[in-house]
């Protein structure tokens, strides 16, 4: 069975001082929950110092980004020999504000899967359609790719390490959720798109979703057979509210 995974993107929020209160109230919320994989992806900047809070506790930490090389002229990135000698868990990878503000491209975020994974870090790889995409009943073909470009030429023990996050664009950060079925049909597609490339393994890869998940409507999301947790942005800036979305996940998996 696959373990529910929620993961926190805290995008370019908290100080240092701000991250470590955030981390120590959370951890304190969730330490007894054991059948959810907690994450939170925090800026580069309070990496070291969330670390020294949360590595003895359930709490699992990210990085947002990383580069595809290993070092070099490459001024503001930071590479994953880097985030590896910090014993990070995870690195977001294509999420829609890179793809959009910072202009990655599928084939840019194909190299950091493979770079991510060369140092033992688990992308989570970020795919999902446009408002007008989804008008034009482009969902199931733009996902197809993204998926198909971030995997393409990894071998079976690789795949089965990554976790792929269904962030209809349209949804993040707006309050509008994607319905939780409609979630669920797009996860289940996007399951389909990797057992075409990986038949033996494709069942093992967790899928998230994510898009204005709030305490309110995790139960429901996190209740769809496909769904395998959930990549969180605003909801993940508070500790009472991330630990919500934990807490209810956890009920639901443990019966
Ligand atoms: C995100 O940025 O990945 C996200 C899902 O944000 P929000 O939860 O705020 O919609």
């Amino acid at each position: 069975m696959r373990k529910p995974f929620i993961a926190g993107n805290w995008k370019m929020n908290k100080t240092v001082k701000e991250a470590v209160s955030l981390v120590k109230e959370l951890q304190d919320k969730v330490k007894n929950v054991n059948d959810v994989e907690i994450g939170v992806c925090t800026p580069a900047i309070d990496l070291v110092s969330v670390k020294e809070v949360v590595a003895d506790s359930v709490i699992k930490l990210g990085a947002q980004n990383m580069h595809w090389e290993i070092e070099g002229a490459y001024t503001g990135e930071i590479s994953g020999p880097m985030l590896a000698e910090m014993d990070i868990d995870y690195v977001i990878l294509g999420h829609s504000e890179r793809r959009e503000y910072f202009g990655e491209t599928d084939w840019d975020i194909s190299r950091k899967v493979k770079a991510a994974l060369k140092n033992d870090l688990i992308p989570i790889i970020c795919v999902g359609e446009t408002l007008k995409e989804r008008k034009k009943e482009q969902t199931e073909s733009k996902v197809k790719l993204q998926v198909e470009a971030a995997l393409s030429g990894l071998c079976d023990e690789d795949v089965k390490k990554v976790v792929i996050a269904y962030e209809p664009i349209w949804a993040i950060g707006t309050g509008e959720s994607a319905t939780p079925e409609e979630a669920n049909r797009v996860i289940k597609h996007i399951r389909q798109v990797i057992k075409a490339m990986y038949s033996a393994i494709a069942d093992e890869v967790r899928i998230q979703y994510g898009g204005s998940v709030k305490p309110h409507n995790v139960e429901e999301i996190m209740k769809q057979e496909d769904i395998d947790g959930a990549l969180v942005g605003g909801a993940s800036l508070d500790a009472e509210s991330f630990s919500q979305l934990v807490l209810k996940t956890q009920q639901i998996y443990a019966g």
